[in-house]
């Protein structure tokens, strides 16, 4: 069988395959084709490219190093790996490749007004960045459940000059946040650009947040012809909304002997209920403008979910994921809490890196395969970002004094 052309999606009207699409209200499509049309001219308008290009390599510090975890790989004993280190970035994950291209947008559009919703805090504080660095006013929604357990960040965000709404409706968490930023965008969107973290929502989101977070992929495929004298055999990443991981598989797909695993939060594990893994036990459904699979119970009601790392805590996936999962072109599986803390030290000890506590998720994962495979064989890991803002998650969690 012919492989399919993935990278020819999604198509015209944003579908991957049944999932994807545009389910917003009326008011919402105007503005949704208007931001499609004119990222269709700027994503082949020279001056735009070059102005990305000089951003990602000044101010993110692109591209950022593969490293390869000699120690690590000697504990796990098999396959060789490397560890794609997006915790160097300014501001310390990958989220910061995506504000800077849609700011970058919102500056070309002639918009002077960035909106944008956060769950634990650090979409928030890309968003402020980016915002400061353009000049451009920056209003975050937040769930008040989630500004009062995510306060450095709030505090952050403030110093950066935004300005931190506080969501109070419904569960009060980033659900609510998400329907008042795009109530926001409605009523604001002639000097107004809604700035979204991961590869979700309405159509063209999906395309365009996986678009520039595919410079992660790019990079991989120059850096390990470099340093491994061929392709990697295994690539694997944390997948919350998917962006990290979409960024790193999608320059990749069309080379069939690169496998791809995703790795979703298994919380408590998948059997318990208490997950944020809709790929490996959830269902078709919509959510936040777009079909994808879900977390819902019977009645296709949106349950609640758990993980340990704020950043996976997501009932819903990018339709993107949905589409290669069906197509079995990347498989997903989920880890739990506890593993995924086991590799945070794992790491800490071998290799002096205190991952973020989403990426020691596709850690956990590289670990269950890598002394299965020989030494051969190479595994890249995502590391979307470095651990610092989680070390009081661990403390607590771990019963470790902080001194
Ligand atoms: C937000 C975040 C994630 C999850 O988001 P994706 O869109 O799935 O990448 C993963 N890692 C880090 C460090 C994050 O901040």
């Amino acid at each position: 069988m012919k492989t399919p052309d993935y990278s020819a999606f999604p198509d015209d009207r944003g579908h991957f395959g049944p999932y994807g699409g545009r389910f917003v209200s009326e008011t919402l499509m105007e503005p949704l084709r208007r931001l499609e049309e004119a990222y269709a001219r700027l994503k082949n308008d020279p001056a735009f490219l070059a102005e990305l290009d000089d951003d990602l390599k000044h101010y993110v510090g692109r591209p950022s190093p593969l490293y390869h975890a000699k120690r690590l790989t000697k504990a796990w004993g098999g396959a060789q790996v490397w560890l794609k280190r997006e915790d160097l970035n300014h501001t310390g994950a990958h989220k910061i490749n995506n504000t800077v291209g849609q700011a970058l947008l919102a500056k070309h559009l002639g918009k002077t007004r960035i909106i944008a919703e956060t769950g634990a805090g650090q979409h928030g504080v890309a968003s402020a960045t980016i915002a400061a660095r353009l000049g451009l006013k920056c209003v975050v929604y937040m769930g008040i459940e989630d500004v009062e357990r995510q306060s450095p960040n709030v505090f952050r965000m403030k110093l950066l000059g935004a300005e931190v709404v506080p969501v109070t409706s419904g569960t009060k968490t980033l659900k609510d946040a998400l329907n008042e930023a795009m109530r926001d965008w409605v009523t604001n969107v002639d000097d107004t650009f809604y700035v979204i973290g991961t590869v979700a929502g309405p159509h063209p989101y999906p395309m365009l947040v996986r678009d520039f977070n595919s410079v992660v992929g790019r990079e991989v495929i120059r850096q390990s012809k470099e340093q491994m004298g061929r392709l990697p055999d295994l690539l694997t990443a944390c997948v919350g909304g998917g962006s990290n991981a979409i960024g790193l598989f999608h320059p990749m797909l069309p080379f069939p002997e690169v496998r791809m695993v995703g790795v979703e939060a298994g919380g408590d594990g998948i059997e318990t209920g208490r997950h944020a893994a809709p790929l490996s036990a959830g269902k078709p459904g919509v959510l936040h403008g777009n079909r994808t699979y879900v977390m819902a119970d019977d009645d296709g009601q949106i349950i609640g979910t758990h993980s340990v790392s704020a950043g996976l805590d997501y009932p819903g996936v990018g339709p993107e994921h949905a589409w290669l999962k069906d197509a079995g072109r990347v498989e997903y599986t989920a880890v739990t809490d506890d593993e995924a803390l086991a590799a945070f030290h794992e790491l800490a000890h071998a290799e002096g890196i205190l991952p973020a506590l989403e990426s020691s998720h596709a850690l956990a994962y590289a670990k269950k395969v890598a002394p299965g495979m020989a030494a051969d064989r190479h595994i890249v890991v995502n590391l979307s970002g470095r651990g610092d803002k989680d070390i009081f998650t661990i403390a607590k969690r771990e019963g470790i004094s902080l001194t």
